[in-house]
C-alpha cells in the first residue's frame, strides 16, 4: 500500500495547516487537500490583532502563509484547487474522491470550516459583485469614497469594517439585534470614527440598483418603518454556514450541519476526525481551530498505531 497516505486533510486553513505541520512532524504521510489556495477563511482577513506572538498584529495572508511554508517545510503535501467531493470509507482504508483524482487513507482529517451566509434577500445574488461582497479585504479598495453598508454586527461585521474606513466616504452598520455582539474594544474604535454610524434592530429587506447597487433597503423591527441607505457596497457578514455538503449521510451533525465530534476530534465514524471551525461548538478562532487540530493530529497519530499494530 504504497500510495496510501497515513492522513488526508480536507481544507488549508489554519486548522487544516496546523493539523499538517503536527501529524508531518510524527513522521505520517501528510496530504492536504484544498479546494482554492491556503489559507481559508482567516487568510482573507485584514488584520489579526489576537494570534499569539504578533503583538503588531499582521495580515491574515502573511500569518496563513507562514503556517504554509511550516506545514510543507516538515513534509506535508499539498494539492491545491482539488475538492474533496466524497469521502468513501472502505475495508482498511478511506478513499477520498476529488473533482481531478481519488486518493487513498488510512485515516481522514475534515478541517473544511465555513462560508458566509447568505441574507436571502432580493437584489443579494443579482448585484454580487456589483456592490454585493462578503469579503472586505478582497474588495475594499474598490468603494474608494463611495457609500457603505455592512451587515451584521459581530466580531467579523466590525472587524472588516474598520478596514473599510479606511476607504469609504461613509459607513452605516445595520444589525438585526438590539445590541452590538462584537468586542468591546472594537465598537469603541469605530465609534470614535465619524465615518461610522450603527442602525441596530434593522433588518436588510432588500439591495436595489441598476448597473451597480445603489441602495439598501431596511426594515425597523420595532415600528415596522422602512427605510432607504443610499449606498454603492454592501459587505454582509451574518453568520457562517459549515461546508459539510459532501458528508451529508456519513457523518453525524448538528442541526445547522456541524459535525459532531467528542474531545479527541473522533467524528462518528472511526478513523475519521475533525477540527476547526467545521465543528459543532461555540468559539470560532484561529486560537480554537489550531488547538483542536493538534488535538485532532495526536489522535490521528493514536489511531494509526491502533490500526496498523492490529
Ligand atoms: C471576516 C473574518 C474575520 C476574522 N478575524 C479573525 C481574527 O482576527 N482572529 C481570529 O482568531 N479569527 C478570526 N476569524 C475566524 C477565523 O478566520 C476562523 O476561525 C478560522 O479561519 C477557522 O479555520 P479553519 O481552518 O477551521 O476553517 P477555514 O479558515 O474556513 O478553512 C477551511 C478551508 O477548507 C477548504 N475547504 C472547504 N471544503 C472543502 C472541500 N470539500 N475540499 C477541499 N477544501 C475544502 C476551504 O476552501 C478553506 O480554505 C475571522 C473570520 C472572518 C470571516
Amino acid at each position: 500500500m504504497n500510495n496510501v497516505y497515513d492522513v488526508i486533510i480536507v481544507g488549508g486553513g489554519p486548522s487544516g495547516l496546523t493539523c499538517g505541520i503536527y501529524t508531518s512532524r510524527e513522521n505520517l504521510k501528510t496530504l492536504i487537500v484544498e479546494k482554492e489556495v491556503c489559507g481559508g477563511l482567516a487568510g482573507s482577513t485584514h488584520l489579526i490583532e489576537n494570534y499569539p506572538g504578533f503583538p503588531e498584529g499582521l495580515s491574515g495572508e502573511d500569518l496563513l502563509a507562514k503556517f504554509k511554508t511550516q506545514a510543507q517545510k516538515f513534509g506535508t503535501e499539498i494539492r491545491e484547487f482539488t475538492e474533496v467531493e466524497k469521502i468513501i470509507p472502505q475495508q482498511e482504508v478511506v478513499e477520498v474522491k476529488t473533482g481531478k483524482e481519488n486518493f487513498f487513507s488510512f485515516s481522514v482529517v475534515i478541517a473544511g470550516g465555513s462560508q458566509p451566509k447568505k441574507l436571502g434577500v432580493k437584489g443579494e445574488e443579482e448585484f454580487r459583485g456589483r456592490g454585493v461582497s462578503y469579503c472586505a479585504t478582497c474588495d475594499g479598495p474598490l468603494f474608494k469614497d463611495k457609500d457603505v453598508v455592512v451587515v451584521g454586527c459581530g466580531n467579523s461585521g466590525l472587524q472588516e469594517g474598520e478596514a473599510l474606513l479606511k476607504y469609504v466616504n461613509s459607513l452605516t452598520f445595520v444589525e438585526f439585534l438590539p445590541f452590538i455582539t462584537a468586542q468591546k474594544i472594537l465598537q469603541e474604535r469605530i465609534k470614535k470614527d465619524p465615518k461610522a454610524k450603527f442602525l441596530l434592530n434593522h433588518k436588510v429587506i432588500g439591495i436595489e440598483g441598476e448597473d451597480f447597487v445603489k441602495k439598501v433597503i431596511v426594515e425597523d423591527r420595532e415600528t415596522g418603518k422602512i427605510k432607504e441607505i443610499p449606498a454603492q457596497g454592501v459587505f454582509i457578514y451574518a453568520g457562517y454556514l459549515p461546508n459539510t455538503g459532501f458528508l451529508k449521510g456519513l457523518l453525524e451533525l448538528d442541526e445547522q450541519g456541524f459535525i459532531i465530534t467528542d474531545e479527541k476530534m473522533r467524528a462518528s465514524l472511526k478513523g475519521i476526525f475533525a477540527c476547526g471551525d467545521i465543528r459543532s461548538k461555540e468559539v470560532r478562532q484561529i486560537t480554537t481551530a489550531v488547538g483542536e487540530a493538534t488535538i485532532s493530529a495526536i489522535s490521528v497519530r493514536d489511531y494509526l498505531r491502533e490500526v496498523k499494530n492490529s
